[in-house]
């Protein structure tokens, strides 16, 4: 049997499946949750089919997460979707459950769940739901609606199919995803859509990005600093790609400074892979997009010079 076969013969076999996702969510864990849950819902309308994780208002165009007791997890299967490791768990109660599967796209680090499929090669997780129920869609039925929520979930995670993730592949079940009925270029604009403030920010960070010569860049956002654009930490988000554009940056890091004065690293690459750095911060993720924490400003400087290594390393042997 197939992995993707196993996990349709666990779904059958339970009665109330209830999908997790990671902390902090992007479209793409909304969308492949959401989009999960609508196929099965559909599919399997007698069962009890649950999404959980804290709800973002931001992320209400792609469906809203339930309130479950803590008793609904008895005898439940639980699918923790585009989460490489436990700790980015949305929601503790997932180990609760009589069954734990995992789907996802990231490096395997942390490996859980009575049944794991995890293809590192994948664009994202939306697009394994899409190919998980096109591959077995005599028993799994794609939605108008679900499609929508994994094309959402592909365009964030490819970066409107720019990052080098996106493979045929990709490009083969979208494709499939936009024949159903959904305004595909509405998710493109809303996806792309800021405000004023955040157009502001996006300034701010052209303004202040710190770039070295060799294209290692980095810039810092300290509360003080953001407390004139009135946004909250997870705006920032929409900030992340834009070193990118720059011809003169190959790798970049943005530095978030969080309430309790600790730093969120993002750092993103055009070529070097920074996931190995972003794990000797205790952090991780892929090879061209990955995150820590920073418990301590002081560890800024060596953070940097470290990335400036990885980079001139990079240059170095090209
Ligand atoms: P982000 O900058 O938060 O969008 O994260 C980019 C990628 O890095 C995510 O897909 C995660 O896989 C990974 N990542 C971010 N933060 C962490 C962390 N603290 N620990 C492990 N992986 C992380």
């Amino acid at each position: 049997m197939t992995i993707q076969e196993q996990i349709l013969n666990a779904i059958q076999r339970f009665d109330t499946i209830i999908i997790h996702r990671h902390k902090r969510p992007d479209p793409d864990a909304v969308g492949s949750q959401m989009g999960l849950a609508e196929i099965l819902k559909t599919s399997f309308p007698a069962k009890k089919i649950y999404t959980v994780g804290k709800q973002y208002a931001s992320f209400e165009w792609l469906g809203v997460t339930d309130e479950i007791d803590d008793d609904v997890y008895q005898d439940a299967l639980v699918i923790v979707v585009d989460t490489a490791n436990q700790p980015r768990v949305d929601d503790d109660r997932y180990l609760n459950g009589k069954m734990l599967i995992k789907i996802d796209h990231h490096p395997n680090d942390d490996q859980f769940g009575d049944l794991m499929w995890v293809d590192e090669l994948a664009s994202s997780t939306s697009e394994l739901i899409g190919d998980f129920c096109f591959q077995l869609k005599e028993q799994l039925l794609m939605t108008s609606n679900a499609a929508r929520l994994l094309y959402a979930g592909i365009v964030g995670d490819t970066g409107r199919f720019k990052y080098p993730a996106t493979t045929p592949k990709t490009f083969a079940i979208t494709a499939k995803l936009t024949e159903y009925d959904f305004d595909a270029s509405a998710i493109n604009q809303h996806e792309d859509e800021i405000n004023l403030p955040l157009a502001h920010l996006a300034a701010y960070t052209y303004d202040n990005l710190v770039i070295n010569d060799n294209g290692a860049a980095h810039l810092i956002l300290t509360n003080a600093a953001l407390e004139p654009f009135n946004l909250g930490d997870e705006s920032t988000s929409s900030i992340v790609p834009l070193p990118g554009n720059l011809k003169e940056v190959t790798s970049w890091a943005i530095l978030v400074e969080q309430k309790e004065g600790d730093y969120r690293i993002r750092l993103r690459s055009k070529g070097p892979a920074i996931n190995e750095l972003a794990k000797q911060y205790g952090g991780g993720g892929h090879p061209l997009a990955s995150g820590a924490v920073l418990s301590d400003e002081k560890e800024i400087p060596e953070f940097l010079a470290n990335l400036d290594k990885v980079v001139d390393k990079y240059h170095a042997t090209r």
